[in-house]
């Protein structure tokens, strides 16, 4: 007689605490997300990154390989693959996908652009499809809190309205098994009145054409923001990362000269939204949360 056996779930052999992130394109894991990932990896936890398209539509700031471009070669994609598992490296992340695999969905460009049109564009994407294929992600991993992007893609990019979508109908899809909590990537508007005011002086300022910070397409009040992650111990980390996107992020870049002036405490801390799950007990003035995983049961 056989006797039956108890049956291995994929998670047995996963840490307890697992952190799903659904970003748009290369690079976007690392200027919103680096921090937070790089701390809860080196914290023990399961991190696992879904990137939605290749990124091949964008900006090549490598004069050596600007004839990779969409409009040339079309070869970037391929090549910020690499920048990806490079980038994922620096941050600890061993878990890295692609929806539907590298490939299946293509940058869309700029929102008008004909680029938004392209048969494979994650734009164009049919969103239970697309959702069905994150929806394995989650159903195999199990992960107790997911980051990704407001309705607004946090700045408007079509790609990053499209992973919202895909990440939040992929969430409701899996129901109960679904993450306990998902975070919205988010900036609080104090933290960017003060990096104007800071900037201020800078020659290379990122601020220079706005007026008030009420102009910029993102940006919330304190009382929106639901928790605030200090990373600043993987600050050189982040910045890692960040090198390992070349092509995307110049050697002369401001976001450099903020890493050089004011180091971890601007780059090194992350600040979400909470868009579904019970807020746990915060900290400091604003009593923001300080862990993602707080409430959550990790078992
Ligand atoms: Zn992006």
């Amino acid at each position: 007689m056989r006797l039956p056996r108890k049956v291995a779930r994929v998670t047995d052999a996963l840490p307890a605490r697992r952190l799903l992130l659904v970003h748009a394109h290369p690079d976007d894991e690392v200027t919103g997300t680096g921090a937070t990932m790089a701390h809860y990896v080196a914290a023990g936890a399961h991190v696992t990154l879904v990137t939605c398209t290749l990124g091949e539509e964008g900006e090549i700031h490598v004069p050596e390989l600007a004839q990779l471009e969409a409009k040339q070669a079309d070869q970037l994609g391929g090549y910020r693959l690499v920048e990806l598992s490079r980038a994922c490296a620096a941050l600890g992340v061993t878990d890295h996908r692609f929806l539907g695999g590298p490939g299946r969905y293509r940058d869309s460009g700029m929102m008008g652009l004909p680029t938004n049109e392209h048969p494979r564009a994650f734009w164009q994407a049919d969103l239970d499809e697309a959702a069905d294929q994150l929806l394995e992600i989650i159903k195999e991993i199990q992960p107790q809190v997911m980051i990704t992007y407001d309705e607004n893609g946090f700045y408007g990019h079509p790609d990053h309205i499209q992973a919202h979508r895909v990440a939040m109908r992929a969430a409701e899809l899996a129901g109960d098994a679904g993450p306990e909590k998902i975070y919205w990537t988010a900036m609080p508007l104090s933290v960017l009145k003060e990096g104007m005011e800071a900037f201020r002086e800078l020659d290379d300022n990122p601020f220079a054409d706005v007026e008030k910070v009420e102009d910029l397409p993102f940006g919330h009040t304190d009382d929106e923001i639901a928790a605030r992650m200090d990373g600043t111990d993987h600050y050189d980390q982040k910045v890692a990362a960040m090198r390992a996107h070349a092509t995307q992020i110049p050697d002369n870049s401001w976001l450099y000269g903020i890493a050089g002036d004011f180091g971890g405490e601007f780059m090194g801390v992350e600040y979400f939204l909470l868009a579904k799950g019970e807020r746990g007990p915060g900290e400091g003035p604003n009593n923001w949360e300080s862990d993602l995983f707080s409430g959550v049961k990790t078992i």
